[in-house]
């Protein structure tokens, strides 16, 4: 479908507006966005909702006194989630250090009462794994790219997995299969560091006919699920 109406109240649930050459998107966005590290903490504050986080490509440019400014940020700014953080297991980072500032991001989490955002690829077993050990922690597993049974075992913890422009990739037939399977309810749309404003609505339209379901219902229900997860007022 090539002309696409674009929803006034639909929330994008990670989106990176303070990056360059988001203009386009940032105008309309009603979205939540992530930090990356030290250098955008400030920036993301100019938006309604924002997190704080240490992205684990960064983790090598950060120290424990980043994490404890990051629990003075988490403690004092408001921000309505920790994130992004998690583990990249295809990138060449010490892993041990990427999990130690992943755990102390969940330990933030917890103390302060907030979701967490997640970068996870090729680490969802272990991602898993760690959150089992701070179960009060709620979330997001954002761009997911796990398996099918993972999905099912996060959604089961209460879990929340976002999906962005990928699953529009005829190709990415897995990714469709969990998205076809994966119960509405737990479901967040996402458009991540893409700059195009329509992707959000393809992503919701794809969505819409892998499962069947009319595009108004999977809006008001990503909507819902962002509203619900990120506490938003
Ligand atoms: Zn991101």
């Amino acid at each position: 479908m090539k002309f696409m109406i674009r929803f006034k109240n639909m929330i994008n649930s990670h989106a990176h507006l303070d990056f360059d050459d988001m203009n386009a998107i940032a105008e309309n966005a009603v979205a939540i966005v992530p930090s990356i590290g030290k250098q955008n903490w400030i920036d993301v504050q100019m938006y309604p909702y924002f997190a704080f986080g240490i992205h684990p490509w960064l983790v090598d440019i950060h120290t424990q006194s980043d994490l404890d400014y990051l629990e003075y940020l988490a403690k004092c700014n408001n921000p309505v989630a920790i994130g992004e953080c998690g583990l990249d297991y295809a990138k060449d980072i010490d892993k041990e250090k990427q999990v130690h500032f992943f755990t102390s991001q969940l330990v933030l989490a917890e103390k302060y009462d907030l979701p967490i955002i997640i970068h996870a690829v090729k680490a969802t077993e272990d991602v898993i794994f760690l959150l089992k050990k701070h179960p009060k922690v709620k979330g997001e597993i954002h761009g997911f790219s796990g398996s099918e049974e993972q999905a099912q075992r996060l959604t089961r913890m209460g879990f929340y997995l976002g999906f962005g422009m990928q699953i529009t990739n005829q190709k990415s037939t897995k990714i469709r299969q969990i998205v076809a399977n994966c119960p509405l309810e737990f479901i967040l749309i996402e458009t991540d560091d893409h700059t195009t404003p329509d992707d959000l609505s393809l992503v919701a339209q794809e969505i819409a006919d892998l499962k069947q379901i009319s595009l108004d219902q999977i809006i008001t229900q990503c909507d819902n699920n962002a509203i619900s997860l990120f506490n938003l007022k």
